[in-house]
């Protein structure tokens, strides 16, 4: 026996490097710097890929393996497969908003219908690898949907954590795949806080604590497929939504990783941030021009982006201040005119923090912040029928009627009037 086997290949990573410090830690169930406490990050090696490898891959993020933290061969297990989701050319918003080109990443058609899908299947791989029998994660609920419904494929236990206030559409959507679903009376930080907890007393893998670092390089994959449906180039915004900051950070990520291995040209691209007013840390770091964030307690009816004090905020700071970009917020009443916007204009139902990223766009339009000639890809990461609440109550019949001709003539003139 070679000690190769008890490290099988991940492929081109090769450590776990501090985004502080540098330093650099065996590919394990870590998330902290051992010598500063920093975040760490996936490292990999140089490697070649091909846009004709990709392209011969299958149509789900696994055509990216190679640029993953995963073993070869991922993409043949009997997963949920997530990923190559639609890039919709959104013409009809674009014209309603005075834009020239719009694109809307939908991450909706994933399989439990958010982009949390992709972070887990990379975490779930890792969990695997290093033994773990069950999978855990703190959630803002999209999370433990996406968890739930994975362990249950692989085979493995879950147990997730949510706050309890959150939309039955979330909670059922999580509990009827069948593992430990813990509901908590507090936000979602303290969600976080007990997860850590728990984490460092059971032999779990908890995606987005001690697997972090393997979970985070999933949200790449939305930025290759949207260099890779644009025909292999890259576009010259995006604007994402922010929880933990994570997301908009690893866009940024596989664009520049594209541009390295020769994949789309390089160009100059914005990145923009999107928060809902009632959870926006970030945004307000942004406008005052501070590095540091300072946590603030939830309250937005956009619940999936409802972190107060966001992991990863400092380097989505760093990401759109680097890229000549912006972080602004919008009302909780701007969230739902935001999701409606997209929903009649397009055809495309938005959970809430779609509706933020279409709200935001229209204000950051409004504010100059954006150039309306700039070619602009709008992420939504979830799907409108996970938070019908927030829209129930201003989307209901046109009118009811008794089943009389009549009746139909007279309202249907009146409505249309
Ligand atoms: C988790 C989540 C996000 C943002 O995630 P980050 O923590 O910033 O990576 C965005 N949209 C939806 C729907 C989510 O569930
Ligand atoms: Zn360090």
């Amino acid at each position: 026996m070679t000690a190769q086997l008890d490290t099988p290949s991940l492929g081109a990573a090769y450590a776990l490097k501090c985004r502080e410090c540098g330093a650099t830690t065996a590919l394990d169930a870590s998330y902290a710097c051992m010598e500063c406490f920093g975040p760490l990050e996936v490292a990999y090696d140089a490697t070649v890929v091909t846009r004709e490898q990709i392209e011969a891959g299958p149509v789900s993020m696994w055509r990216y393996e190679a640029l993953l933290p995963v073993a070869p061969g991922a993409h043949s297990r009997a997963g949920l497969r997530p990923g190559f989701t639609k890039l919709v050319r959104a013409d009809n918003l674009a014209a309603e908003l005075g834009a020239r080109v719009v694109w809307v990443k939908d991450d909706s058609g994933n399989p439990t219908h958010s982009f949390k899908d992709r972070v887990v299947a990379v975490a779930l791989e890792n969990g695997r690898r290093l033994g773990y029998g069950t999978i855990a994660c703190a959630s803002t609920g999209n999370l433990a949907n996406a968890v739930a419904a994975a362990a249950a494929r692989a085979g493995l236990k879950s147990v997730v954590f949510v706050p309890s206030n959150l939309e039955a559409g979330k909670i059922i959507t999580t509990a009827v795949y069948g593992g430990t679903l813990v509901a908590i009376d507090g936000n979602y930080d303290d969600v976080n806080r007990l997860c850590s907890e728990i984490a460092s007393n059971r032999d779990w893998g908890f995606v987005n604590v001690n697997l972090r670092p393997y979970y985070a390089e999933g949200s790449k994959t939305v930025g290759f497929e949207v260099a890779e449906q644009l025909g292999w180039r890259l576009p010259d915004a995006v604007v994402s939504p922010v929880a933990s900051g994570s997301l908009l950070t690893k866009v940024d990520k596989a664009f520049r990783e594209f541009v390295d291995l020769g994949l789309v040209e390089s160009r100059p691209y914005q990145v923009f941030g999107a928060q809902a007013t009632g959870c926006s840390p970030v945004a307000q770091a942004f406008r005052a021009g501070h590095d540091v964030i300072r946590p603030v307690k939830p309250d937005t009816i956009a619940k999936s982006l409802a972190i107060g004090n966001p992991a990863d905020g400092p380097y989505a700071l760093d990401v759109v201040r680097r890229t000549g970009g912006a972080i602004a917020d919008v009302s909780d009443d701007e969230v739902v005119e935001g999701i409606k916007l997209l929903a009649r204009t397009e055809g495309i139902f938005a959970e809430t923090a779609g509706g933020v990223v279409v709200a935001t766009y229209r204000k950051l339009l409004a504010e100059g912040l954006i150039d309306p000639g700039a070619e602009v890809v709008l992420l939504n990461t979830g799907d409108g029928l996970k938070t019908l609440d927030a829209v129930a109550p201003t989307s209901q019949p046109t009118f009811t009627i008794s089943p009389s001709y009549d009746d139909f003539e007279t309202h249907y003139a009146g409505a249309t009037a």
